[in-house]
């Protein structure tokens, strides 16, 4: 039966806010840094002391401009800072400093997968800067609220998107995009956990196939891309439930509970400020030159688009590896090592994705504390290649010799283990024979026709010679001694 809600469609903008990873905050020397102890972060212009005057941080505007590059967005020339006013405990200038009518970056877009799988471009609206407030902090005094200004001043980007994510799973998606790619340019850890990248979703329905959007809600206080996913899961129920049931969405801001996973009100739009924003006059409008913009797009660092495109065409990898490779920077970086001394991009992918990985996985690490070098990699890829070792015993035996002895070299360990594929044949032979003569039952059987027991043999042979016998010399010498 088809249900109420298959007759809507959900439309879904977001607002991503980045905390930018710089030493310093937006505007003064204070350190920039989480968890500190509270309110020990806080000179005269973080506490917005009268007579202080704000001085605009070179590194941050650095940062807006590689975002913007990786988003093809438009860089703005000729810019300004705007006064955002408005009256909050955690807020002591009683202004916070952004970009109104100038942001830094306008129009760019983003790729990601929509729910089938496929590639989609959502539009970037614009990019801009400013400073994070302080934090109220309810839940640690019974009676009273507390204020940290740690974070008051701290430099951010907030990235706003076009009304053009049409599922929970695209926005997702997206957010899982946004993150990357600000780990990749290394301007924020992206953790939402933390609140150093926060999200407001943007969220409205309409009958399927409708010209014209409904009206919005903002849904703000989720930490997790997963909790996006539910908030929005459950504003799209809600606003079809709202509207069938005679009634209409006006636009509200409202707070996500984790726990229920639902929605309620925070403030409705007649309380909504008035911001008033002007120009702010303690800061002097900026003008980037195309020189300017043009130096920092010199220290861009790969980016994960451009990886995987590399590897999917360039090293014919598949998509699933090559998405496996280009999820965190650190890995693809740790790939591009070993494929400077190897052209087999295949197992380089392999042993990256497959024993790397678990490796790190088991002992709850990251790869920059992976005890060995790209190098090491290469050498087993090597001996593999070469046929001098079989990959089961490179990777049952010499990658867990390797890191045991992280300084040796994947040939040294081979041959004191005696590891290396045996293709002398006399010797192979002895081997063979002793076991023939261990098993004479088997032997007997084999000798009458009972082919499968060669399978046996091998195993046996396999096992004496530790690994190091090639498995076809073996059939080859068993089948000759029948
Ligand atoms: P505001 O300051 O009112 O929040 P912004 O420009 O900062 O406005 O952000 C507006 C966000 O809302 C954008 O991400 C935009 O894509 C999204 N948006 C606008 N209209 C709708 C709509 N009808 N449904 C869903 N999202 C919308
Ligand atoms: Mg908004």
């Amino acid at each position: 039966m088809e249900s109420v809600y298959d007759k809507y469609e959900i439309v879904i903008g977001l607002e991503v806010h980045t905390q930018l990873l710089t030493k310093s905050k937006a505007y003064c020397s204070d350190t920039n840094e989480f968890g500190a102890i509270p309110n020990t972060n806080i000179g005269p212009v973080s506490l917005g002391l009268p007579g202080t005057l704000p001085k605009a941080n070179k590194t941050t505007i650095d940062f807006a401009i590689k975002l913007g590059l990786a988003l093809e967005s438009t860089i703005t020339e000729q810019m300004h800072y705007d006064r955002k006013n408005y009256f909050y405990p955690d807020l002591p200038k009683g202004y916070q400093i952004t970009q109104d009518r100038t942001p830094i970056c306008t129009g760019g877009k983003l790729l990601i997968k929509n729910a089938e799988g496929e590639d989609k471009y959502i539009n970037i609206t614009r990019v801009h800067m400013e400073e994070d407030a302080g934090k109220s902090i309810h839940d640690q005094d019974p009676y009273d609220t507390l204020v940290d200004l740690n974070r008051a001043g701290v430099p951010l980007l907030e990235i706003v998107s076009e009304p053009e994510l049409k599922s929970s799973t695209e926005a997702y998606n997206y957010l899982t995009e946004v993150r990357k790619l600000v780990r990749y340019l290394d301007i924020c850890d992206g953790n939402l956990e933390e609140g150093s990248m926060r999200c407001d979703a943007n969220i409205s329905v309409m009958l399927k196939g409708a010209i014209t959007f409904g009206e919005r809600c903002e849904v703000k206080n989720m930490n997790s891309i997963r909790n996006v996913q539910r908030a929005i899961d459950h504003e799209f129920k809600r606003q079809i439930d709202v509207i069938e049931n005679g009634g209409a969405i006006s636009m509200e801001t409202r707070s996500f509970d984790a726990v229920s996973g639902t929605t309620s009100l925070m403030r409705s739009k007649e309380e909504a400020h008035d911001y008033r924003y002007f120009p702010e006059p303690d800061l002097q409008p900026l003008t980037l030159t195309t020189e300017y913009i043009e130096s920092v797009n010199k220290i861009m660092p790969p980016l994960p688009n451009a990886l995987f495109k590399k590897y999917t065409t360039e090293f014919s990898l598949s998509d699933y590896d090559a998405l496996n490779l280009t999820e965190s920077k650190d890995i693809a970086l740790f790939f591009e090592e070993i494929i400077k001394e190897t052209n087999n991009y295949k197992a380089a992918a392999n042993w990256v994705m497959g024993s790397v990985k678990s490796y790190l996985n088991q002992n709850a690490i990251e790869i920059n504390e992976f005890p060995l070098s790209a190098i090491k990699l290469v050498e087993i890829i090597k001996l593999v290649d070469e046929k001098l070792i079989l990959n089961s015993t490179a990777e049952q035996r010499l990658f867990p010799a390797l890191l045991a002895n992280p300084n040796r070299t994947a040939q040294q360990l081979a041959e004191e283990n005696d590891w290396l594929i045996k293709n002398d044949l006399d010797e192979l032979e002895e081997i063979v024979k002793r076991i023939l003569n261990n098993h004479p039952t088997e032997f007997e059987r084999l000798k009458n026709g009972e082919k499968k027991l060669i399978g046996f043999f091998l195993g046996q042979t396999m096992k004496a010679s530790k690994g190091a016998a090639n498995p076809k010399t073996v059939t080859q010498v068993i089948n000759k001694l029948i």
